[in-house]
């Protein structure tokens, strides 16, 4: 271990501190692993220590310990990020904010926690307090924070009806802690609120969270089976828009990800059923089950209250935003994936032009989506995997055909958002981490602001593999 690494370790020793190599290890890693490409460049990487701080001043101390010693810090919530967002390029220190999970104060309509809250708990303490819950989460809601899902996610389970994490609204306020010589502690609403949301944690570590709630409902998850892929997209689309119909999932998979990858569902689909996952306000039944008999080619072939499936496939929602890749996965390896954004309103004129264009290298699995009020899709396309060069093509496609890719296969911000840089994060970089120690690689803007973004991006200072 280097000798400032170790320094740092000992000054920190009296907090929670793993030593253990096969738990830092362990602790040093994501779902990275989704992707061929960054399986490749990444797997090597290790961090020197894990720490776990009980609460914000022991973050403080850790920050102002590693700062004084240029240790670099990278924050995990469950690690569960697919692109690599949690693992410590330039080793040093891991912290792991599992101790900070307390839900603090819940109000009507919003709620207050730490970054290091389960989903699923998060959602248990709304619920049992007042009958509220969270308005969107990530498909892991089982096992991610709502810290990382803010630090590292999107949006997920309920975007259909609220949208993304990045529209107004849909966080509060944040605390927020710098890595300077003397750590701030700083409040984020409004514009100020995407300084660091969705920055991986490259510019400043949330300390408390304050989210809005909806109503909690004992939402009826339903498979529908239908014979057209194009009249499944329509019919998601065409129930996001009924303004009466509550729902908080719309999802569709193209045949014959259902048929050969959900091991629970295939006994009851062909291999021509495309496949649609919903979840539905119990209230909204009534107005759901009348819009579904005017489409008589859509069958619903089960719903969670009421079935003779001779086994429980589980949450519906764990077969959809990146469960489905996961399921695909284990079935077939050499499966990976795209992030695309058909965009209103040329939405389903591009799905049709993708599919046509690539089934079946490429199956469709799209989200209903909701951005600005219209209703359009997120793409997680499952791709079969043969070479770097296919899948650049295949991608290189999609964006001229005017599908926007969000590159689950870098490492860096820039290449899996919008390929520029987040002025707002960069500026509060230079403010809040004035050594470069937060979450090192992640930020090309920091490292090289003339980057072109003709080739993938490679950390100058990344760990060389053993
Ligand atoms: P981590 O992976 O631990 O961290 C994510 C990023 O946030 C890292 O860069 C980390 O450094 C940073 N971070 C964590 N906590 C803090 C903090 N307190 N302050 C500052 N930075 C912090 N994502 C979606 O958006 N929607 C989905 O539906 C979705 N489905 C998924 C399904 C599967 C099967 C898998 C494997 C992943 C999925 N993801 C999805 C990606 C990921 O699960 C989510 O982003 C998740 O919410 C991340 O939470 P986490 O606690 O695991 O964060």
């Amino acid at each position: 271990m280097r000798d400032n690494v170790a320094a740092a370790k000992a000054a920190l020793s009296h907090l929670d501190i793993e030593g253990n190599d096969a738990a830092i290890r362990a602790k040093s890693r994501d779902f990275f692993w989704y992707s061929p490409v960054l399986k490749d460049r990444l797997d090597h990487v290790v961090a020197d220590f894990v720490a776990s701080p009980k609460n914000e001043g022991e973050v403080i101390e850790i920050l102002k310990t590693c700062y004084a010693h240029d240790v670099p810090v990278t924050t995990r919530g469950a690690g569960t990020g697919n692109y690599g967002q949690a693992m410590p390029l330039a080793g040093g220190c891991v912290m792991h904010l599992r101790h900070m999970a307390a839900v603090k104060e819940v109000h009507p309509g919003r709620v207050i926690v730490e970054p290091g809250c389960l989903l699923k708990d998060l959602d248990a303490a709304c619920k049992e307090h007042s009958g509220q819950e969270i308005r969107m989460f990530s498909s892991t809601w089982a096992t991610a924070t709502i810290g990382g899902f803010i630090a590292g996610g999107s949006g997920g389970v309920g975007s259909c009806t609220w949208g993304s994490l990045r529209d107004l609204g849909n966080i509060i306020r944040l605390r927020v802690v710098t890595m300077e010589e003397e750590p701030r502690v700083l409040e984020f609403r409004g514009e100020e609120l995407a300084r660091v949301s969705h920055a991986y944690g490259t510019n400043g570590i949330i300390t408390e969270i304050e989210m809005p709630l909806a109503p909690a409902y004992e939402w009826v998850e339903m498979f529908l089976d239908v014979g057209d892929f194009m009249d499944a997209a329509r019919f998601a689309e065409e129930l996001a828009n009924e303004d009466g119909i509550l729902i908080k999932l719309a999802t569709v998979f193209e045949a014959p990800v259902a048929f050969d990858y959900f091991q629970r569902v295939k006994p009851y689909v062909s291999e021509g059923s495309h496949l649609i996952g919903l979840m539905v306000a119990p209230q909204s039944m009534d107005g759901f089950l009348t819009f579904l008999a005017r489409r008589p080619g859509v069958k619903l072939i089960y719903r969670h209250d009421d079935h003779d499936w001779a086994r429980s496939p589980g949450p519906v929602f764990e077969y959809s935003w990146n469960h489905t890749t996961l399921r695909a996965l284990k079935v077939d390896p050499s499966i990976t994936y795209l992030q695309v954004r058909y965009g209103f309103p040329k939405h389903l004129d591009l799905i049709e032009k993708m599919q046509a264009e690539f089934s079946p290298e490429v199956l469709q699995h799209l989200e209903v989506l909701k951005e600005n009020g219209k209703v359009m899709f997120a793409g997680l396309s499952l791709v079969k995997f043969t070479t770097e060069e296919r899948l650049d093509e295949i991608i290189r496609i999609h964006e001229e055909a005017g599908a926007m890719i969000f590159n689950p296969h870098r490492y860096t911000l820039e290449e899996g958002g919008r390929q520029s840089v987040d002025d707002r994060q960069l500026v509060f970089k230079r403010e809040a981490d004035p050594k470069g120690l937060l979450n090192p690689g992640k930020m090309i803007a920091w490292d090289d602001p003339d980057w072109s973004y003709d080739r993938m991006y490679a950390y100058p200072k990344m760990q060389a593999a053993e």
